[in-house]
């Protein structure tokens, strides 16, 4: 089926991640898969669904509705939410047995009493949400009030620089002020403590019970200069077709603003994929498309459905070509180093109307 612009997530390929990785992190840890913003953009629930079938079993996500949504797609295990849910979900979440972070003091007594899943969120730098970890008696106090108003069942905290070598030393503290927390109620028996996001799990030594990996499963590095496991490949691929091509005689413009002005006489091909896609307008005059293994660059101004880019290199191109937005050796980290931005935030971009195809499913 031939569409407009689309997505194709490679199902052999995240289950190959998954592999790599569970053979990186030491057996007696487990994996909890980041799946939050549509697992970056990859879809949920079916990436959900093939790591459970590997054998996954924890979750994470960023808010209620994504908690909600991988239950009813048949995800079974622990499903915690990251971020902030409004008290008035509380009932919901009971229901559906889904774990909630607890943020601060204030934020667990609102949601307390009701028998809720719950693990607390440690701040050790970041300056984000969890309790003080610079204040350990404090945070003991707080996690021992509560430990009996909830199902506690974990600690975690988030380390914000562990893909910055020259960071490293403010990363050692930050677990050092997890682990001096943990100690403390170490009594209480909390079967889930973790601190690992993908680049700490890369860089530093393991700690805790499980890795909460996100941008690795889907192939992408947290940081340039993070190297990842030999094997480990981009998960997605965006792509799109040639919708017209035409030539351009040297003095014409091209798109909004005249922004381009061919010198000589060019093919152009047109691409029916524009920035409501999130296909990034700063890629205006700088991205490139990829047709056949050569790099078309965009011409001019992206426009909102639609965006034109230089064919003359393939003379026989064809309108109902397919081309490569993304992958074939052109990644979301190289686009994103194009705009000043992470690959993370290239592929939780790609707009809910471009469709995506699981292929090997
Ligand atoms: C998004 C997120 C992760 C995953 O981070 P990656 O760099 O994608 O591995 C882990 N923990 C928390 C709290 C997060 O918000």
């Amino acid at each position: 089926m031939l569409k407009r612009s689309w997505v194709e997530i490679d199902l052999n390929v995240l289950k190959n991640n998954w592999k790599i990785l569970r053979q990186e992190v030491p057996p007696d840890r487990r994996i909890m898969a980041v799946v939050k913003a549509d697992a970056y953009g990859h879809g949920a629930c079916e990436i959900a669904q093939v790591l459970q079938e590997l054998g996954c079993t924890d979750f994470a996500v960023s808010n209620p509705e994504e908690a909600l949504a991988l239950r009813e797609a048949g995800i079974t295990g622990q499903i915690l939410v990251l971020g902030w849910t409004p008290p008035e979900y509380v009932g919901l979440l009971c229901k559906a047995g889904i774990t909630q972070a607890l943020l601060s003091e204030e934020y667990a007594l609102s949601l307390s009493g009701k028998g809720l899943k719950a693990q607390f969120a440690l701040d050790t730098g970041m300056n984000r949400i969890g309790l003080d970890a610079e204040d350990p008696e404090a945070c003991e106090r707080v996690i021992r009030r509560f430990a009996s108003s909830f199902e506690l069942t974990g600690l975690f905290t988030h380390l914000c620089a562990a893909d910055t070598p020259e960071q490293d030393a403010f990363t050692r503290l930050q677990i050092e002020r997890f682990r001096a927390v943990a100690e403390r109620v170490k009594d209480l028996g909390l079967k889930d403590l973790h601190c690992m996001n993908s680049a700490g799990a890369l860089r530093f030594p393991p700690y805790g019970d499980l890795m909460r990996l996100g941008i690795v499963l889907y192939g992408l590095r947290p940081d340039p200069s993070v190297e990842l496991p030999a094997g480990i490949r981009p998960v997605l691929a965006w792509k799109s077709v040639i919708s017209m091509i035409k030539t351009v005689h040297a003095g014409e413009t091209i798109g909004y603003g005249r922004a381009f002005r061919a010198e000589h006489e060019i093919r152009v091909a047109t691409i029916p994929t524009g920035y409501a896609d999130g296909y990034n307008r700063l890629l205006s005059g700088t991205g490139i498309v990829l047709l056949r293994g050569e790099r078309l660059p965009v011409l001019g101004r992206v426009c909102m459905d639609q965006m034109m880019v230089d064919v003359t290199g393939v003379p026989d191109a064809v309108t109902g070509e397919v081309v490569t937005l993304l992958g074939g050796g052109y990644s979301a980290e190289d686009m994103a180093d194009m705009i000043g931005t992470i690959g993370y935030e290239v592929v939780c971009g790609i707009g809910k109307r471009v469709p995506r195809v699981f292929m090997h499913k």
